[in-house]
């Protein structure tokens, strides 16, 4: 296995909702890696350790990473870029002039390089974007490592091999089998993770993604390549199949970072219930989809279910309007 630094606190505790629970009528649990950290939390950061981990052996002065305007992603490189003493330079996506606040406002807070592009360039073009800025550097004399968008890639999706691992080693702890894990897909490096790690253990889990963009097909495919691509760093024989990436894209809603009232109403509800915050971007959408189909019993309620919270707490902030307090 590649090696990594470390930058998150590890492990990450793993709470019973009770009341969700009692009223779901099922045992529902959450690996709060959003308590990864405070500058770095959320689910990016265990990415990130391996991803920086190869910038820094790259003898890289420089990180660039890319990602919507309210990018958890690029707010945790670049607090992770600046702990270590490197430059950061981010490309945000926007489609209009962006109010200076969430994660936005801590990228500028802790001094990134900010270079904007449009909605269609960063679709088509983000990667030939970060390399041209890569080049830029290089003339310079430094040298710029690139973390493709959610650092989901071979490298940085080993973050969640190793989170399944600590997963296991807490259930003996705890002395709780989860028979399902269910955490939200935005660009498929943390799914990826999860489902290679639980290939190789044979446990036969059952890891469910909830999309909040594109669809199913587009995610098993994404899915399918970055687990391709980590196999040689991992140094196993996993026998990978699109059959069994399940991923679920009926809680996509309006689309990527959109919200629709009943996504924030349930954001709402359970916060009063548990005093657990959810995100409008992903975790929101992905607890509402496992209430769904728990409710359509298409996710059964027996055993334990594990339902990983990855964080976005700075992206519901800019959102706070749209609750109507
Ligand atoms: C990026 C992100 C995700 C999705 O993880 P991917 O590895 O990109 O699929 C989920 N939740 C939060 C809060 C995120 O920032």
């Amino acid at each position: 296995m590649k090696q990594k630094l470390n930058l998150a606190n590890l492990p990450t505790k793993i709470e019973k909702l009770n009341r969700l629970s009692l009223e779901w009528k099922t045992n529902l649990y959450v690996k709060r890696d959003d308590q990864t950290g405070s500058e770095m939390s959320g689910n990016k950061i265990r990415k990130l350790e391996y991803a920086l981990k190869e910038a820094l052996d790259n003898n890289s002065d420089t990180i660039i990473t890319c990602g919507g305007i309210q990018s958890n992603h690029c707010r945790a490189t670049v607090a992770a870029a600046t702990k270590l003493g490197l430059k950061a330079i981010v490309l945000l996506r926007v489609s209009e002039k962006p109010k200076i606040e969430g994660n936005y406002f801590l990228d500028k807070l802790f001094g990134a390089e900010i270079r904007f592009c449009t909605p269609e360039e960063y679709k088509s073009s983000r990667n030939e974007l970060m390399k041209t800025i890569a080049d830029e550097i290089s003339e310079n004399g430094g040298k710029a490592y690139i973390v493709p968008e959610g650092a989901s890639y071979g490298t940085g999706t080993l973050g969640y091999y190793e989170c399944f691992m600590e997963i296991i080693a807490q259930e003996k702890e705890m002395g709780v089998v989860f028979n399902t894990i269910v955490v939200a897909v935005g660009s498929g490096g943390t799914y990826a993770g999860l489902y290679l790690a639980n290939k190789f253990l044979k446990l036969g889990k059952r890891v469910i993604g909830m999309a909040v963009c594109d669809n199913e097909e587009y995610f098993k495919n994404v899915v399918y390549n970055i687990a391709q691509e980590a196999l040689p760093h991992i140094g196993e024989e996993i026998d990978i199949d699109r059959c069994d990436i399940e991923i679920n894209d009926k809680y996509v809603g309006i689309g990527y970072a959109l919200s629709r009232p009943e996504e924030l109403a349930f954001i709402a509800e359970v916060a009063k219930k548990e005093a657990l915050v959810l995100d409008p971007v992903y975790t929101g959408k992905a607890m509402y989809g496992l209430y769904n189909e728990l409710k359509q019993s298409t996710i059964p309620k027996t055993g334990n279910i594990l339902f990983i919270h990855t964080g976005g707490l700075f992206g519901l902030f800019p959102k706070q309007e749209q609750f109507g307090f």
